[in-house]
């Protein structure tokens, strides 16, 4: 899933897993601006695209290179950076830290182009109580999942938006000014501000002249086992998400078999974004064993329980699969 967040000020870019073929659809600088990639597990078809980000980014230096994964992720990774001949890059600096993710705590990784990545240089733990990323308009939070391993599912919130409400300015005959951005940024502690010489109550004038937006948000859900443990804590840390990117491996009359293989069902999928109160589920990973008509059926099912259900938008062109773009949201 590649999601952009477009706050207006800034621009983010995040890619969660890297599967086959999952950035074709991408130029080179446009995986060059990937900010942070999440790996949700590492089996082999989340991980297939990754050759593809790595020698675009491999020496990146224009940004950090951070890459987001469950225990175990940076022995694998480091393999891959290590899957090469390095024997030109004495001249190029590339540093790239892998953050796993455990119960209570992040544990980073470096790795050094320098050294052909063939050192794993740890770097001081962090406490960790579910948010990865607190940036100033989103957030990132994760949370472990069983898939006979650490699956991690992932949640983007985009901050609340507060804008000037220009009509409501002009009824108070206020100038606008620098004033405006103090007044936005201001923190509880702030509590007055002086406009064209006055002094103004700093909550009067929010509640006055700022407009909130809350903010979108998106959660990718993928290989894991959905039972009601699962559902309960995902409708808790889910809860008023907008948007859910699930995967639906199995169809309705296989539960049995995707029980067995920790993975989900689309009626599991429907029933998750039932519970967390979604507004919309886009499904996708379904299992190449179904026919098209088949997949079909499967949307059907879902549909009946959770009917804002849908595929990506680039299907059904191509095969559905965990190496496809899955979903792109952008804030305007
Ligand atoms: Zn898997
Ligand atoms: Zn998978």
């Amino acid at each position: 899933m590649f999601v952009r967040i477009d706050s207006g000020q800034s621009l983010h870019r995040l890619l969660f897993d890297c599967g086959d073929g999952c950035l074709s659809s991408l130029t080179f600088a446009d995986i060059q601006a990937i900010d942070v990639l999440f790996f949700s597990h590492l089996h082999m078809d989340h991980v297939g695209g990754f050759d593809n980000f790595f020698r675009c980014n491999f020496s990146r230096d224009a940004k950090p290179n951070v890459i987001f994964g469950p225990p175990g992720s940076g022995q694998i990774l480091q393999h891959r950076f290590q899957g090469y001949l390095w024997n030109l890059h004495q001249e190029l600096r590339g540093t790239w830290r892998i953050c796993e993710v455990h119960s209570d705590r992040l544990q980073t990784w470096r790795y050094e182009l320098v050294e052909a990545f063939s050192v794993a240089h740890e770097e001081d733990g962090k406490p960790f109580h579910g948010v990865l990323i607190d940036a100033p308009d989103f957030t990132v939070e994760a949370l472990a999942m069983d898939h006979l391993t650490p699956s991690l599912a992932y949640v983007v919130r985009e901050k609340p938006r507060s804008n000037i409400d220009v009509s409501e300015l002009q009824t108070l005959g206020l100038r606008p000014g620098p004033w405006l951005k103090q007044l936005k940024e201001a923190t509880p502690a702030l509590e007055f501000i002086e406009v064209n010489g006055v002094s103004h109550s700093v909550s009067s004038l929010r509640q006055s002249v700022l407009t909130v937006t809350p903010g979108d948000s998106v959660a990718y859900l993928t290989d894991f086992l959905m039972d009601e443990s699962a559902l309960s804590r995902l409708a808790e840390t889910l809860r008023g998400c907008k948007i859910i990117v699930c995967e639906s491996q199995y169809c309705r009359t296989d539960q049995e078999l995707a029980q067995r293989n920790y993975h989900m069902t689309c009626t599991l999928a429907a029933e998750a974004a039932k519970r967390v109160g979604a507004e919309e589920l886009v499904l996708f990973h379904l299992s190449d064993r179904y026919t098209p008509d088949v997949w079909a059926g499967m949307l059907r099912d879902a549909q009946h329980i959770f009917p804002s259900t849908r595929f990506p938008d680039a299907w059904p062109t191509r095969r559905p699969g965990v190496g496809n773009p899955q979903a792109s949201w952008a804030v305007p």
